[in-house]
């Protein structure tokens, strides 16, 4: 597996609870699907690549929002700050 990761911006790469003390945030996930995946699905002698962009990771750091799980809440008190 690849990913593309920044040095964590709330702690500058020291190591907090946010970067789970690694001082490296990840942001962009990407690998090589298992070929067992395809295989469920119907499809044979096929390989892929995969990958994903956490754009809720971008949306922390540019607006230090120190939870990541506070923008899956639904609380409007803090999305209603980003008009
Ligand atoms: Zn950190």
């Amino acid at each position: 597996m690849q990913r593309l990761i920044l040095a964590a911006f709330f702690c500058k790469g020291e190591g907090c609870r946010v970067c789970s003390h690694t001082g490296w945030l990840e942001v962009l996930g990407c690998g090589v699907v298992d070929s067992n995946v395809f295989k469920a699905v119907g499809y044979k002698d096929v390989s892929g690549y995969a990958f994903g962009l956490g754009v809720e990771r971008f949306a922390m750091l540019l607006h230090q929002i120190p939870d990541l799980r506070s923008l899956f809440e639904g609380d409007l008190r803090l999305l209603e700050q980003f008009k």
